[in-house]
């Protein structure tokens, strides 16, 4: 243990949690939950499944030694986000140390989970997040672009998961049984077009000003009736 850090909780049923030291596979992600949720294909491959969120982070010291790490999934009413944020807090990290924590999600986070994200990291200067996800959520809607920009302007790194980044995925929260990481057809060139779409959300000339993104981002998600003239 790390002077500085402490569990203050119990994992419960359905935590993905991982303690140093002490070997746990259990609550690995299964390889094919894995590839269907974290699959970037523009439409979701046959058979038809639902794509959810998972965020799996990793709490790092500078000399990139892994203090914690663990996968959570959206629950009732409280998405993976917000609960990646409680752990956080709860381990009660030294504010003397400098952290970095590197988040893996399937999608990229809502307004409401960005706006928490930024109120998490304000002045936290301790801690540097990085964001990679897999695919958008709702990435033509201004609501959900206004959340990336501001976890941009709130100095969280956002961007695209490239091939390296599901490798590191798939070592450090998959049950791969030690098979490498088998890329799925075309994963280069979705996250190449992902990536260049993200770039283009987080450009200077996509901005509006910074106080109607944040009331949009305390507004919280659009109605499904006004994200319902959009298509994928
Ligand atoms: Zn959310």
């Amino acid at each position: 243990m790390t002077k500085g850090w402490a569990w203050t909780s119990l994992p419960r049923p359905g935590d993905c949690i991982w303690t140093p030291g002490i070997r746990n596979t259990m609550n690995l992600l299964k390889t094919n939950i894995f590839r269907q949720q974290f699959g970037n294909q523009p439409r979701v491959p046959q058979p038809c499944y639902r794509r959810k969120t998972y965020l799996c982070y990793q709490l790092k010291q500078l000399d990139g030694f892994t203090l914690d790490k663990g996968c959570f999934q959206n629950k009732k009413q409280r998405h993976a986000e917000t609960r990646f944020i409680d752990k956080i807090t709860s381990l009660n990290l030294d504010p003397n140390q400098r952290y970095r924590i590197i988040c893996y999600v399937t999608w990229s986070p809502c307004p409401a989970c960005a706006g928490e994200l930024v109120d998490f990291i304000n002045g936290q200067d301790n801690l540097s997040l990085q964001i990679f996800a897999s695919r958008l959520y709702f990435h033509w809607v201004r609501v959900f672009q206004r959340g990336l920009q501001q976890l941009q302007a709130a100095q969280v790194s956002v961007a695209v998961m490239t091939r390296s980044e599901f490798e590191d995925c798939w070592e450090e929260f998959v049950d791969n049984q030690g098979m490498p990481f088998e890329s799925w057809d075309k994963l280069e060139q979705y996250s190449e077009s992902i990536s260049r779409r993200l770039q283009r959300i987080l450009s200077p000339s996509n901005w509006n000003n910074l106080e109607d993104s944040f009331r949009d981002l305390r507004l919280g998600s659009p109605s499904p009736s006004s994200l319902r003239s959009d298509s994928r």
